[in-house]
């Protein structure tokens, strides 16, 4: 029982929150939401490199843009590093470096091959598909049109597949700038806005009507599925909360999705940076997060809503049959290095040195 005076978490937040934003209220939960297949297949790499490591992990940069997930591996011991030459030079016996989700150029595996670095790469199996297309492409003699945000580290990787042969462009209105002869082929960075990247493909078809591309195929199955069922939550609701770090390009997406559905949209890191004033007369709110954003987060903003009074939470599914999502990582596969260290087979928790066989990268889904 509390003590006389004690107050519970509604009063306590009520105390500091504006009058408006207090009451009961309907929380609508998009879904899908939160981490994708290719997040926590790049995370549980990290994690089993980590648990099977005989000496320092480094991961150059963050293995998925979220401030919390890095922070956690940082705590279990994982060394981040923006390029390959923070690493010193021979390497730490046992250093082993992890590639993020996000993909690398040749010229970073070049590197780090001519530095001798045990690699393991951990790039999204959909990011590799794009860099295959690429070079494919290139390899054809196409000139590739890379739609994308300019300094993303997923774009810069694509870009190094064939640099010589790759435009980047970053909206409709840029497609009347180019100049290209000869076949045109297109892709897309995976993490775009269906809608805008759209308008993209149309403005390139319109001037080079025989440019051929996947459409908005690149853009992977869970920046699409979240982004749909975001729209259809923000159409009912007069606030979405976005939980997801500032540097996330499907997150960013998201908050812009809903307010391209006419409702104001915050993206937030945690539930510590609500702000109140977003709440007053907020009478229904839809959360989602994200695809590098962990559901506990999620969980955490509900609470903090739920602190500030009585609430009716609902999931709001929102399905895709046409954009079937690969299968989810298994708990055993096999961690491949570029070096000359044997690979490694995990399963959940243990990590063991197996024999060499040709070459693949871990994934097992759908190109
Ligand atoms: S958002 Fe898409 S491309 Fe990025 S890691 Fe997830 S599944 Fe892969």
């Amino acid at each position: 029982m509390p003590s006389p005076g004690a107050q519970g978490p509604v009063e306590s937040a009520a105390a500091s929150a504006p009058p408006g934003a207090i009451g009961p209220r309907e929380v609508l939960l998009a879904s899908p939401r939160s981490l994708c297949a290719g997040v926590e297949r790049a995370v549980e790499i990290v994690e089993r490199v980590l648990d099977a490591a005989r000496g320092p992990v480094y991961v150059r940069k963050q293995i998925v843009h979220n401030t919390h997930v890095v922070k956690d591996l940082q705590a279990r011991g994982a060394v981040f590093v923006d390029e390959l030459d923070q690493i010193p030079d021979p390497p730490p016996a046992g250093a082993s470096v992890v590639f993020s989700a996000h993909g690398v150029s040749p010229a970073v595996r070049a590197q780090a091959a001519r530095r001798g670095l045990d690699v393991i790469d951990a790039t999204c199996p959909l990011v590799t598909k794009v860099h295959s297309e690429a070079r494919r492409h290139a390899a054809r003699g196409a000139t590739i049109v890379l739609i994308g945000h300019a300094g993303h580290e997923e774009v810069e990787g694509t870009l190094g597949e064939a640099p010589d042969r790759t435009i980047l462009v970053e909206s409709a209105e840029q497609v009347a700038d180019l100049r290209i002869d000869g076949p045109i082929t297109y892709l897309t960075q995976t993490t775009l806005a269906i809608d805008e990247t759209r308008e993209v493909i149309d403005a390139l078809l319109e001037r080079y009507p025989h440019a051929t591309g996947p459409g908005e195929q690149d853009i992977c199955y869970a920046t699409t599925n979240r982004q749909r069922a975001v729209a259809a939550v923000a159409a009912r609701t007069g606030l979405v909360l976005v939980v997801g770090s500032a540097n996330s390009s499907n997150s960013l997406r998201l908050a812009e999705v809903a307010r391209r559905a006419g409702t104001p949209a915050h993206l937030i890191e945690d539930a510590a940076a609500i702000e109140e004033s977003w709440l007053e007369g907020a009478a229904s709110v839809a959360v989602t997060a994200g695809a590098s954003a962990p559901q506990h987060l999620v969980d955490q903003v509900v609470e903090r809503l739920r602190a500030l009074g009585p609430i009716v939470s609902r999931r709001r599914k929102h399905s895709t049959p046409a954009s079937p999502a690969p299968s989810a990582p298994s708990n055993s596969f096999r961690i491949t290095r570029t070096s000359s260290k044997p690979d490694t087979t995990c399963t959940r928790g243990s990590c063991t040195p197996t024999t060499r066989t040709p070459t693949t990268s871990a994934p097992t889904w759908p190109k």
